[in-house]
């Protein structure tokens, strides 16, 4: 039958419109070309799930794929993308949607009519920490950007017009064609230097120092970009406007807590006394403290499940669980007086091994805030 769609994405073939969605969504994010840059394969699965992901999130190609397989798009409908921009110009929409921005660097707007120069982007880094994950937050950062020097002068390209467009007739074999390229000379902007403000560069811009309020959303993730409007270079002319400010955003995670999908993993370490007689442990959580207590004896590796104090789903209130893994450390060594206490509990009924007790992983599981 083809290409299994469903396969592509990791769903079942019963999966709901919203989880096929999800699925998109955690794969586009997974091999998206800004976290793998120059990776093929990653790219080839970008593409492959955008492919899966444009049938199988439409409704009404999704019946007639499951009635006849890839066979029904042999005559057209199925997408074969070759070209990552492609991509971005196709599911827009959906990528605003799941990055909570504008999801930029791809230029998916293009330019109709008449062109306005447009500055260059600016891309910056942005580390961001559990609790603005989970929370999401406001963080104010300096930007060096270039602005137009209050004393630079521009004018009219001679070469275009200020249409920052030339065009061009060329001789073919076929008679004449007309070419339409960008403008070398001003670059497409309509307009070159006059008089450049002082110190400022060849395009009358001088470096200066911005405060940039950025919103960080809640669930924002590694590699989620968001782009900050024309808060980029200026442009090198009287009526252009500004480039946009890209934030593309870094986890810095501690090490205590590891992230997988939606759900925060942590370890809570006990010593022996404490795992057998039972305690109180408060534990520190992007979420705030959070009190535990533990009934003893308390099995080691016990994974203790608190609902709904992961990560939210990006700008939602869908929140994953936090799972502690109960550590228990042995004594590093023990005095004669010990030793002879667990000697005269070595037959002792409730100290021994019963094997018929074992729990499944899944049954170690506990709700304590159910
Ligand atoms: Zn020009």
């Amino acid at each position: 039958m083809g290409k299994d769609y469903y396969a592509i994405l990791g769903v079942s073939r019963s999966a709901t419109q919203e989880e096929i969605k999800k699925a998109y969504r955690r794969l586009a994010i997974k091999y998206h070309p800004d976290r793998n840059p120059g990776d093929k394969e990653a790219e080839e699965k970008f593409k492959e799930a955008a492919e899966a992901y444009e049938i199988l999130g439409d409704p009404e190609k999704r019946a007639r794929y499951d009635q006849f397989g890839d066979a029904a798009f042999a005559g057209g409908g199925a997408h074969h993308y070759t070209d990552v921009e492609d991509i971005f110009r196709h599911f827009g929409d959906i990528f605003r949607d799941f990055f909570g921005g504008d999801f930029g660097g791809y230029g998916y707007g293009g330019q109709s009519g008449t062109y306005t120069a447009k500055g260059r982007d600016l891309r910056i880094r942005l580390s961001i920490g559990l609790e603005e994950m989970v929370r999401g937050g406001e963080r104010k950062i300096k930007v060096r950007r270039k602005v137009r020097a209050r004393d630079s002068h521009y004018e009219t390209c001679p070469v275009c017009n200020g249409s920052g467009k030339v065009t061009r007739i060329t001789h073919t074999i076929f008679g004449p064609a007309q070419t339409t390229s960008t403008c070398r000379r001003c670059g497409g902007t309509g307009q070159v230097i006059h008089t450049r403000g002082q110190g400022s560069d060849e395009d009358g811009l001088v470096w200066t120092e911005e405060v940039v309020s950025i919103k960080i959303p809640k669930g924002v993730r590694e590699g989620v970009q968001l782009k900050v409007a024309q808060k980029g270079h200026d442009a090198p002319s009287a009526n252009g406007v500004p480039g946009d400010l890209y934030v593309v955003f870094k986890e810095k995670i501690p090490e205590e807590f590891r992230i997988d999908d939606h759900d925060l993993h942590t370890i809570l370490d006990l010593n022996l006394p404490e795992a057998v007689l039972g305690t109180a442990k408060t534990l520190e959580t992007p979420h705030g403290k959070i009190k535990l207590n533990l009934e003893g004896p308390v099995t080691p590796g016990k994974i203790l499940r608190i609902r709904g104090k992961g990560i939210p789903a990006l700008n939602t209130d869908h929140y994953g669980d936090l799972f502690v893994h109960v550590r228990v450390h042995m004594p590093q060594k023990l005095s004669e007086e010990d030793k002879q206490y667990f000697r005269s509990k070595l037959n002792n009924e409730h100290f021994q091994v019963k094997k018929s007790k074992r729990k499944s992983f899944f049954e170690k599981i506990h709700d304590i805030f159910s």
